[in-house]
């Protein structure tokens, strides 16, 4: 195994999940940081949106889990629920070989369901904070082994909203839990916490013009308009650029949602993203985006922060974020990791104080784009509509080979502990089946009245297809596909 991970002295379960992540050579947020958080160090962290900041804290925390220890070990709070759901799947790809449980617990999902998750054996949760905090309240989330509470997009977590939240999870927890702060704009605003609630932190800062001295990841530039030209102007862009993928953002519900109504009347393949939808609509609405369903994403600031798609090569400011920070996060939905990415943001006059501040606050003048050649429109039409069908072949391609290779499908056992299974029993049992192999078999969870096990690989769907019950220790159990959180 060729791996630079290697020089951390990981847990060989966990080099072997990088190695199957393809993630070969760490990033130089990952550098800094993962050192520090093994050394059990209070760490304050700037980096670039999408430098791999997750995994920096990510690989540490998953290493030093206990894993016999069955109390939750890391808790780890963001903004959304998205963004939850794809740091737990980050989470659990790096600590699935060592068999970590990490679940996510957000908002508008009931709560029976989490209390009795939470019951289970869990090492890592990642929560957005009113939840959380309910049930730290009604005690059915026991933090007292915590070792790890990671705030991550640290600044907007500190900020009105959401800091008395931040403050009452960091007054219960336990002294010796290392604290980490996370974001890609980071500044004085989070010193208070800092001075009041860290112990000598190490600051990590990537300065990004080091990282990319030759070359800008994101292309940055603008556009005047105004209102009577301002749609018109983003098909055109639209078309110019060609893009495979583009986020356009605006800055409310409403203009969000007027905004995707007359791009379904033209014809886009368009979906929405905005905080008055329901939790299972935006869920899918994400993974539809993901699996190329669609090919632009109108979204209101819910998405700008942390969540990572692969292939956006366009990030349009639909109207120009009032939150100088909140341009930075928009525009890191492209070029993230090695890619590179282009964001354009429509001004208006009365917008045009917005983009100063934006220019001072990144110290960077935005090109202007002075006209859009119309021939180039024209055929960008085209290509456009081409490019739209190429894309829907090869999200279909691409969500076969990936449902192949990565599918993990968690099975319920209607026997648990009063029928003395034992976890030993389970894994016999399902190493006795044709087609599964140990390796194919994940974390196992015997219960007082059943189990749940985890199969990897693609063999979930087989077995079930293949078995409504199964035979353990000469009793008969009954299996099926376990579809909670
Ligand atoms: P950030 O939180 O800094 O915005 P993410 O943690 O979301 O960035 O990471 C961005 C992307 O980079 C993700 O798709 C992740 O899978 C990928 N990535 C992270 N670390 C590595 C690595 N060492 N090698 C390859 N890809 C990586
Ligand atoms: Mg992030």
């Amino acid at each position: 195994m060729n791996n630079n991970f290697k020089k951390y002295k990981l847990d060989k379960e966990i080099l072997s999940s990088l190695n199957s992540l393809n993630y070969n050579i760490p990033t130089r947020v990952q550098n800094e940081v993962i050192p520090i958080l093994l050394n059990k160090e209070d760490i304050i962290v700037k980096s670039k949106t999408g430098s791999g900041k997750t995994a920096s804290f990510a690989i540490p925390i998953c290493e030093k889990i206990n894993i016999n220890d069955n109390t939750v070990q890391g808790l780890i709070v963001v903004p959304t629920r998205e963004l939850a759901l794809q740091v737990k799947e980050e989470i659990s790809s790096i600590g699935r070989l060592k068999k970590i449980r990490c679940i996510a617990i957000f908002g508008k999902q009931p709560i029976k369901d989490q209390i009795s998750q939470l019951k289970q054996r869990v090492h890592i949760v990642v929560a957005t904070p009113g939840r959380i905090i309910d049930h730290i309240g009604r005690k059915t989330i026991n933090i007292e082994g915590l070792k790890f509470f990671i705030i991550d997009e640290a600044d907007k977590m500190l900020n009105k909203g959401f800091a008395e939240d931040m403050e009452t999870i960091l007054n219960r927890l336990p002294r010796e839990c290392v604290k980490g702060l996370f974001s890609a704009t980071i500044d004085d605003n989070i010193s208070e916490v800092c001075s009041k609630y860290m112990t000598n932190p190490k600051y990590v800062d990537i300065n990004q013009d080091e990282v990319n001295n030759f070359k800008k990841q994101i292309i940055e530039k603008y556009i005047k308009v105004n209102e009577d030209n301002r749609y018109e102007v983003l098909k055109k862009i639209i078309y110019n650029e060609c893009p495979n993928s583009v986020v356009i953002f605006a800055n409310k519900k409403d203009a969000v949602r007027d905004l995707h109504e007359k791009m379904k009347k033209d014809k886009f393949l368009v979906g929405q993203l905005h905080g008055d939808m329901s939790q299972d609509k935006r869920l899918f609405t994400i993974k539809d985006f993901k699996e190329y369903k669609f090919n632009i994403l109108v979204s209101t600031d819910v998405a700008s922060r942390g969540i990572h798609i692969d292939d956006i090569s366009l990030v349009i400011n639909y109207q120009v974020p009032k939150d100088k920070e909140n341009y930075i996060h928009r525009i890191g939905r492209t070029g993230r990791y090695n890619k590179f990415g282009k964001a354009i943001t429509l001004v208006s006059e009365n917008e045009e104080k917005y983009l100063n501040e934006i220019e001072e606050y990144t110290n960077s003048k935005l090109d202007e784009i002075k006209e859009l050649d119309d021939q180039k429109v024209k055929r960008g039409k085209i290509e456009f509509k081409v490019k739209e069908k190429e894309l829907l072949n090869t999200g279909k391609e691409k969500n076969k080979d990936k449902k192949t290779n990565l599918e993990v499908t968690r099975i319920y056992l209607n026997a648990g502990k009063k029928k003395k299974i034992r976890v030993i029993d389970i894994v016999g049992a399902l190493s006795n089946i044709e087609g599964i192999n140990n390796e194919d078999i994940g974390v196992i969870e015997v219960q007082e009245l059943c189990s749940y096990v985890d199969l990897l690989n693609n063999k979930g769907s087989k077995f079930l297809k293949k078995h409504r019950e199964i035979n353990i220790k000469k009793k008969l159990v009954k299996v099926r596909k376990d579809n909670k959180l």
